[in-house]
């Protein structure tokens, strides 16, 4: 497939990391099959692939959640109480 871009060079499968963000932490992919260019170095990725992806981090954001402060303070909370009660036995 000739490059779209530079219009000389012809693309090649290779694997590249994909990165990404989920609530403001990075998620790397290290090995995503996509097309890189011999001449420029332009990538396309498997558009099907990153659909897929973003199908999936939609699914997990929305089980889950934003953590709230109250949430995590009661867990905290717990596994103080866990970590003492376990020192006294
Ligand atoms: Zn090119």
């Amino acid at each position: 497939m000739q490059c779209t871009r530079c219009r000389i060079g012809h693309y090649h499968a290779t694997t590249i990391p994909y990165i990404t963000f989920l609530n403001d932490q990075m998620l790397v992919l290290p090995n995503i099959s996509a097309f890189r260019c011999d001449m420029c170095g332009d990538v396309h990725f498997n558009q099907a692939f990153l659909e897929q992806l973003q199908y999936l981090l939609d699914q997990l954001t929305q089980a889950e959640g934003p953590m709230e402060p109250a949430e995590w303070l009661a867990l905290n909370d717990h596994a103080t109480n866990w970590q003492s009660s376990g020192r006294m036995v």
